[in-house]
């Protein structure tokens, strides 16, 4: 079993970063990883070069049966127990251990979304909801692989509006069965899976999670669907036609359904972090490699400045989602495992409290999940777009890997919930425990607006700490005025909850990048982090006050508009570096070391 490693214990809330502020020593970094998270992440390397990377052609051509022989090999190195408790066969690791092997799996989209929807959304359900009798069922047949699984939820009319889905349970007359009628609908693994968790309504009213297995009367799956990317991975509708589920099969409570739906969906949605991160490190490092060898006008394109930039900012901003990603890992691992930082023993990490102690921590940090989701997607697709751009016209030949790349990047904004719904969740989520009293967002958000309008700049001797700190204040300044404007009708502001959202991400990913680099710095390490983080921090306030401004616009007018507009144009005002210089150093150290480096 993987033990804990040093993980910072800040005791901290979900969502408190807005108003807290925290020491480099507070987060985790990936720099913090244990010798034996490394020696996963070693032999997942292995595996991936010996067993799927030969394999990626035919799993991606869908040849019958390659996927899960692969993945049958994985069984003998424990992947697909990782996150299952001992005593059901599993390995009971931890969960930096499983987001090094989720940045592994990450390299391509086809196999990672076997491993990942069977390990993860597949089932964690039974881990986390799972009564006994189900968990001794079921576990030892996942951990093994006995039984593929996979998890149910969409309909073809009940997308990101998961609680409209139709699929009903309806009791059987002898009391023995839910009858389930329904078709769901882009289920991954769905063409092999043996176990699903569906949701369906219970007379047709309470949401509800079912385990369901494929050899039950009346399931079948569709055809497999011809995506955009991901094209190795199994995608097809599931049909339920008067499934017979006997009444052990309902997962966690009749009409709580939701409960699963959305804590599973948040560690996913984490997940991708990591995955986003393993995949745009390695465009970075076949894009470095291309750069120098393909030539234009006399010299390597690496040489033009305008290549470097592209690889610069790719770097820059893999570093700002890559602090971001592990310092929430961190924040959850920390909450899930106590104050103690002593992992339970395997007994006591499969019972039921330590389950509940793990999903409130999920719960806990439901926005930053849903933040490193959004961040982490969004800055794939740039990279493996500039990855494009950066190989020219064979970029867009299928020969090439950014081509792939850049097609199996997409999915990433959509699944998991799309990057829209992530960011009313971000924005919600804050609002949500202020109004509950467990926030006090507003205290402190009135401090801000208390301000005299020409604040003098705090002079704290750091030029990226005073923006980050900035960068908070205009967050509360602009949550503030828009929350007094439409109040309880904030919800249905969504061009303003889309930009709030985007600043409070801004917010977290501008600190992680700091702490992070200060971190290193202190250990005499990331120059790249640095130079990162001066670049970031200075085009992120930039991007902040212009979404506070859009806000700010549509919340006021007149003197009370330009107060606030100035006040935002008072804390965002800063020092400039020379970002072209900056750019320029790390391009040359990237393309030194041909692969990303912090
Ligand atoms: C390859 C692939 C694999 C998948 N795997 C699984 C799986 O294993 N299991 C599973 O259950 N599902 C899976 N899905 C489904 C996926 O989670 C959904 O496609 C996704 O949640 C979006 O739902 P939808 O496609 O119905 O889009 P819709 O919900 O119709 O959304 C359409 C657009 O409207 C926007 N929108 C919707 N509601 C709002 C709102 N309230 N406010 C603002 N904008 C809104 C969306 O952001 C989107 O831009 C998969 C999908 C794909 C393509």
């Amino acid at each position: 079993m993987t033990t804990l490693t040093d993980i910072p214990r800040q005791a901290t809330r979900g969502t408190a970063f807005l108003i807290e502020d925290s020491r480099p020593q507070d987060i985790f970094t990936p720099e913090d990883l244990s010798e034996e998270h490394l020696a996963v992440g070693h032999m997942v390397d292995e595996f991936w070069a010996n067993e799927v990377e030969p394999n990626l052609p035919a799993i991606r051509e869908k040849k019958p049966g390659v996927a899960m022989s692969v993945l049958r090999k994985s069984v003998e190195l424990g992947l697909t127990a990782m996150a299952i408790p001992e005593e059901y066969g599993g390995m009971a690791m931890d969960l930096p251990s499983l987001m090094v092997t989720a940045e592994r799996m990450g390299r391509d989209g086809s196999y990672g979304g076997w491993h990942s929807a069977h390990t993860g959304i597949g089932t964690l359900p039974v881990v986390y909801f799972g009564n006994e009798q189900q968990k001794r069922k079921y576990l030892p047949k996942l951990a093994k692989l006995e039984m593929l699984a996979a998890y149910a939820l969409t309909e073809p009319l009940a997308g990101s509006d998961a609680l409209a889905a139709r699929t009903r349970a309806d009791l059987s007359p002898d009391g023995k069965h839910y009858i389930l009628n329904g078709q769901k609908m882009w289920i991954t693994n769905g063409g092999a899976a043996d176990l699903f968790t569906v949701f369906a309504k219970v007379g047709g009213e309470k949401f509800t999670a079912f385990l369901v297995e494929r050899n039950f009367p009346g399931v079948s799956s569709g055809a497999e669907e011809h995506k955009m990317g991901i094209t190795g991975s199994s995608t097809t509708a599931v049909y339920l036609d008067n499934v017979p589920v006997p009444v052990e099969n309902v997962l966690g409570e009749i009409g709580r359904g939701h409960v699963i739906a959305f804590n599973i969906l948040n560690l996913g949605r984490l997940k991708l972090g990591p995955a986003g991160v393993g995949a745009a490190k390695n465009v970075l490092a076949i894009c470095l490699k291309y750069a120098k060898q393909r030539k234009a006008f006399g010299s390597t394109i690496s040489e033009f400045g305008a290549i470097q930039h592209k690889l610069a900012e790719m770097a820059i901003r893999i570093f700002a989602a890559e602090s971001m990603t592990w310092r929430v890992v961190g924040l959850i691992e920390n909450q899930m495992h106590g104050a103690s930082g002593v992992r339970a023993d395997a007994s006591a990490n499969a019972s039921a409290a330590g389950s509940a102690q793990e999903l409130k921590a999920i719960e806990e940090f439901a926005a930053e999940c849903s933040m490193v989701k959004v961040y982490a997607s969004e800055m794939l697709d740039y990279v493996v777009d500039e990855g494009v751009q950066i190989h020219g016209g064979y970029g867009y030949h299928q020969d090439y890997t950014v081509e792939r790349a850049y097609r199996d990047s997409r999915i990433n904004r959509l699944f998991e919930g799309t990057s829209e719904i992530n960011r009313l969740v971000i924005t919600g989520m804050p609002l949500k425990r202020a109004a509950r009293g467990l926030l006090p967002l507003f205290e402190a958000a009135s401090a801000v607006l208390q301000e005299p309008e020409r604040q003098p700049k705090e002079a704290v001797g750091d030029a990226e700490l005073s923006l980050v700190r900035s960068a908070k204040k205009i967050a509360l300044l602009t949550l503030a005025v828009a929350h007094q404007k439409f109040g309880a009708q904030l919800e249905q502001q969504q061009e303003i909850i889309m930009n709030l959202s985007d600043i409070i991400m801004e917010v977290f990913a501008m600190e992680s990048a700091l702490l992070r680099s200060r971190k290193l710095a202190a250990a005499a390490g990331g120059a790249n982090a640095a130079d990162a983080c001066a670049v970031y921090s200075r085009d992120a306030i930039g991007r902040v006050e212009l979404s506070s401004r859009t806000v700010l616009s549509a919340c006021a007018q007149g003197d009370e508009l330009r107060q606030n507009l100035s006040r935002v144009r008072g804390y965002a005002s800063h020092d400039p570096v020379n970002a072209i210089e900056l750019r320029r150093r790390i391009a040359r150290r990237l393309l030194a070391s041909e692969r990303y480096t912090a």
